[in-house]
């Protein structure tokens, strides 16, 4: 585990941290994806598997393994995730200094999730995490459109098009 490490964040339980810097645009890391969650092979939450560490590329579910599922939600985020044939990589959206928490805004690339609440304490927090990216305000929407998943863009290409 280079270049990050886990430690109690102030936004919510354990969160990962940037031990070095990077620069806007670099691969911090690839996240560790445990496994493809399916009907035949369900969570086991016996085994502490949570739905909160999975993620919805292109229709599947996956789980996500330490260290990445520490990656805590903002509502202006340092990294976003990149989604490269079937592997996913967090990527510093803007220069961060060691120390800084890395964090990324869940609600890009998904659509029909659920909302809840939101501690991440930045200026333009909404307050929840809506759980569908066209719920959020068009301003975010069209910031984010450069950090969308070519698979998101591709299902929704009509929604997007529309945000001009
Ligand atoms: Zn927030």
């Amino acid at each position: 585990m280079e270049g990050v490490k886990v430690k109690p964040s102030p936004i919510e339980g354990l969160g990962l941290f940037a031990v070095q810097p990077f620069k806007a645009g670099v691969t911090i890391r690839e996240v560790n994806v445990v496994r493809e969650i399916t009907d035949e092979h369900p969570l086991r939450p016996e085994l502490g598997e949570r739905a909160d560490h999975c993620d919805y590329p292109d229709g599947r579910v996956v789980l996500i393994g330490p260290p990445d599922r520490h990656l805590n939600h903002s509502c202006d985020p340092n990294t976003y995730i990149r989604y490269e044939a079937g592997r996913c990589f967090i990527v510093a959206r803007q220069d961060i200094p060691s120390g800084q928490e890395l964090t990324c805004d869940y609600r890009l690339n998904v659509t029909g999730g659920d909302a809840w609440p939101c501690k991440c304490g930045t200026d333009r927090c909404l307050g929840t995490v809506a759980g569908d990216f066209f719920e959020l305000p068009e301003a975010f929407q069209r910031e984010y459109l450069p950090f969308l998943a070519e698979w998101f863009v591709c299902r929704h290409r009509e929604r997007i098009k529309s945000l001009g």
